[in-house]
């Protein structure tokens, strides 16, 4: 552990590619992780995750999508494996619906590809759904989803071939500045370095009491579902999503063999203010919203789910991520707050902050994802 250049503390979505990004670029790093690799106790896991570049959240995230893009690439390449499936997404909405202007705004704004569906197209998706009538859908052939746990396995296992040095099942307790330097205490040692990256997910607020960041914890949920006949072939082969007045209804095609179809809603659950009493087992009521969903809009799939998990959102009040320096301290860099829609940006994000560490800057640090008053309650 001598002469460490920088700890990561945190191996979720962000901190695997902190720690990729940091060793390919020759730091000498060490990973911290409270859990096992790729666990299922934090906010990364649930096999799949949405990935799009018509981003309806805001305009200034398409050019992170379009690194983040080549860095999915990149990694397939070096990892050998698949880890995004271009499925396509087609989002049904109403015409006037924000989601939907969104999508069209970034459309726009950097000429992405994106069809509304034709009256062929709309029967297609009609011989399996049953489309609202009002609604129209937007159709991005490059989206698709990632496989969320082998992603954050191949950065660490990159980040290995590399150099990195990983612990699991080593919980940091506390962490300090001495002189110019940084340690954290873990159960059973004290390990020192000259920087310290925070990607501890809803576990932020914990390690970072001093800037009383505004981060509220969600517990939230995601089921898998089948057909009632399964004998019916499959013909959705694409991701699609539902712009309904109760949410934002999700859902991923079954792929590699599975029969399942995964659905969710993208809306924040309950709230958590003890992340050691979360419930983690599913509760019949967790469905809620889905069993409408389903009757009025998937009326094939059998409603009684064959899997259910409780995952997190750490939600920021404007849902945009924090990536940044801690204020006080130039040492200690870190990254919270992806408000439900962080994993597909997990390469940019761990781009952004080995910069930071190198660097001391990064260009894709933008105005609205940098430290910004409205997620600081007050700088004790
Ligand atoms: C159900 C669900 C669906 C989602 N769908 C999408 C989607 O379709 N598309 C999308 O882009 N995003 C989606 N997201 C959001 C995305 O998954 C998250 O934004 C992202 O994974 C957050 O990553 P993270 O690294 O911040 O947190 P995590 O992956 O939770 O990582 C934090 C890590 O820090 C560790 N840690 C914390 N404290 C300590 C400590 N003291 N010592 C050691 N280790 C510690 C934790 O154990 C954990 O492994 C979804 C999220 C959920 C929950």
């Amino acid at each position: 552990m001598a002469n460490l250049d920088v700890i990561v503390l945190g191996l979720g979505g962000m901190g695997s590619s902190a720690i990729y990004h940091l060793a390919k670029k020759g730091v000498k790093v060490l990973g911290v992780e409270q859990f096992t690799e790729a666990h299922s106790l934090g906010s990364s896991h649930g096999k799949t995750r949405l990935i799009r570049k018509a981003y309806f959240e805001h305009p200034d995230y398409v050019p992170l999508l379009h690194r983040s893009y080549e860095l999915w690439e990149e990694l397939e390449k070096e990892s050998a494996q698949k880890l995004f499936h271009k499925t396509g997404l087609t989002i049904f909405g109403r015409p006037d619906s924000p989601i939907l202007m969104g999508i069209k705004n970034s459309r726009d704004k950097f000429q992405l590809t994106l069809n509304e569906l034709n009256l062929e197209q709309s029967q297609e998706w009609n011989s399996s759904f049953k489309i609202p009538n009002s609604f129209i859908g937007l159709q991005e052939p490059g989206a698709g989803f990632l496989e969320v746990e082998k992603c954050i396995s191949a950065h660490l296992k990159i980040a290995t071939q590399m150099g990195a040095q990983l612990r699991f099942e080593e919980s940091c307790l506390s962490w300090g500045i001495e002189g110019e330097k940084v340690w954290i205490q873990t159960k059973t040692e004290k390990i020192t370095a000259k920087k310290l990256v925070i990607t501890a997910g809803p576990w932020t607020s914990l390690l970072l009491k001093d800037l009383n960041l505004k981060l509220q914890i969600h517990r939230v949920t995601q089921f898998w579902f089948r057909k009632k006949d399964r004998s019916t072939v499959n013909h959705i082969k694409s991701c699609f999503a539902f712009d309904m007045p109760y949410g934002f209804v999700y859902g991923f095609p079954p792929y590699s063999g599975s029969r399942d179809f995964k659905i969710a809603i993208h809306k924040p659950g309950e709230k958590i203010r003890n992340l050691d009493k979360l419930d983690r087992k599913i509760k019949p009521q967790d469905i809620g919203e889905l069993i409408p969903f389903l009757s009025a809009v998937m009326p094939e799939i059998d409603p009684n789910p064959t899997e259910g998990s409780v995952c997190m959102y750490t939600m920021t009040p404007d849902e945009h991520f924090i990536i940044d320096r801690h204020p006080n301290f130039d040492q200690v860099l870190f990254a919270a707050g992806f408000s439900g829609h962080g994993f597909k940006f997990s390469p940019i994000v761990g781009r952004i902050l080995s910069e930071l560490v190198i660097d001391n800057s990064s260009k894709d640090l933008t105005r609205f994802i940098k430290l910004r008053p409205e997620v600081l309650s007050s700088i004790a």
